[in-house]
């Protein structure tokens, strides 16, 4: 019998696909997954769409059924926080001093919201949201007529403004820089979004400085720099994520904007591996070091972990991937935009609902964002992949068949 023990920090995406790649790749020791999330990994991309909403009850979001892991002989450790990594003895410290030993440690820790000091926001109906318990803990404030107000201009503000819309709520969203999706996205994105949401009824507003937040115990407005008072029933703060770095680094694990892994999901100590939203990893498509948050990266990377813990090592190179959800708009993202110096519309962005935007550094195509066009998401997944660019010329033309569009 084995006497192997990987031990995965996490328990959510990267954790839930390492512990299954793990058994698939035949791994025979024992595999714990220690969570500080009290339910077995579930998926967090309907927390602002289906779950928020009430559409998908909390057991439709699980990833694998319960089952699965007690037929794969993987031990869930729930409700239960690490607090520190012994490397020198190979035990891992639980938050209420119980130890459990390790041979081979996975890190899948991901992200945590960033806290932004506004004066309120510790009133009640002030809200983040990461996990299932701020969903469930935001669905109190909810209701048609109710108002709310979002605090950053991101995907997941933009989606959870997108649902609570739906709901029929009045929600006004509130984004710092000049535009919506700055950080990840291009002006064409950005104003196509502002439109959208603004012909579906809720109001953004761009270089908006906050002053406070308003209430008694419970939240009742937003206050801006320039005196208007947006009246609140729920603030939705959604302003970024950072990685869940802490106990790595206290492990004297090398970590610069993520835990650093080499190809292979390596630890700079090579008994720990580490995937998903925490790690900065090198991507040779790109030639960049890259911190992503997104499920493509948690499973993808999470394989490649496991993987490499039953000693076949094979490098990890997998295309970024992304969605987003609101009304009836399907974003999804082939590659990695940043660096872009043009973009190039395949469609109308100015009116209808539905284009895709192709991203170029030079003659390099880096990433198409498509917006109901799940041929052209498809297209650019397999060509980009494949290292391939795009002519200009036959992206604008929307008579030239789409193969054609991706020439060698
Ligand atoms: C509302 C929302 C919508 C999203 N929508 C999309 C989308 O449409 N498409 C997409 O690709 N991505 C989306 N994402 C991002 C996606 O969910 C993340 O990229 C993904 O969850 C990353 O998985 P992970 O396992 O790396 O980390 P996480 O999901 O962050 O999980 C890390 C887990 O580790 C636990 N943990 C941390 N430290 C410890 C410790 N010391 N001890 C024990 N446990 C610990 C945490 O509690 C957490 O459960 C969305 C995220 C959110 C919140």
């Amino acid at each position: 019998m084995s006497t192997e023990h990987c031990v995965i920090i996490g328990g959510s995406h990267a954790a839930a696909m390492l512990a299954a790649s793990l058994r698939q790749e035949g791994w025979e020791g024992m595999i714990s997954i220690v969570g500080a999330d009290p339910l077995p990994p579930y998926h967090r991309p309907p927390l602002s769409k289906a779950a928020l909403s009430g559409e998908k009850t909390d057991s439709e979001l699980l990833i694998r059924p319960a089952e699965f892991y007690e037929k794969n002989n993987i031990d869930l450790v729930l409700g239960c926080e690490v607090s520190k990594i012994d490397r020198d003895n190979k035990k891992v410290i639980l938050h209420d001093g119980a130890e459990i030993a390790y041979t081979k440690l996975a890190l899948t820790t991901g992200a945590r919201v960033r806290k932004i000091p506004i004066p309120g926001s510790e009133l009640e109906g002030v809200c983040y949201l990461r996990d299932l318990g701020d969903a469930h803990q935001i669905r109190k404030f909810l209701g048609a007529g109710k108002s709310a107000v979002v605090i950053g201009g991101g995907y997941i503000g933009l989606e959870a403004a997108a649902s609570m819309r739906k709901m029929g709520m009045n929600v006004t969203v509130l984004e710092a820089l000049p535009r919506v999706l700055a950080r990840v996205t291009s002006p064409e994105i950005s104003a196509f979004y502002t439109r959208v949401h603004t012909e579906e009824g809720t109001k953004i507003l761009t270089d908006v400085a906050i002053e406070k937040i308003e209430g008694g115990n419970f939240v009742t407005g937003v206050k801006l720099a320039d005196g208007q008072v947006l009246p609140a029933n729920i603030v939705l703060i959604g302003v970024g994520v950072l990685p869940a770095t802490e106990l790595a680094e206290a492990a004297g694990l090398e970590v610069d904007n993520g835990i650093v892994v080499d190809e292979f999901a390596r630890t700079s100590d090579h008994d720990i591996v580490a995937a998903g939203d925490c790690t900065r990893h090198y991507n040779p498509i790109y030639d960049a070091q890259l911190r992503l948050e997104s499920v493509q990266n948690a499973n993808d990377q999470a394989k490649v972990a496991a993987k490499t813990l039953c000693g076949t090592l094979e490098a990890y190179r997998a295309l970024p991937w992304f969605w987003s959800d609101q009304y009836d708009l399907k974003l999804q993202i082939a590659g990695f935009s940043a660096g872009f110096d043009k973009v190039v519309l395949r469609g109308d962005a100015t009116q209808g609902r539905s284009f895709a935007a192709f991203y170029f550094n030079g003659d390099k195509l880096l990433a198409v964002d498509a917006i109901n066009r799940p041929k052209e998401f498809m297209m650019a997944k397999r060509f980009l992949a494949e290292g391939k660019t795009a002519d200009p010329a036959k992206v604008i033309d929307e008579s030239v068949d789409l193969k054609e569009v991706f020439e060698n």
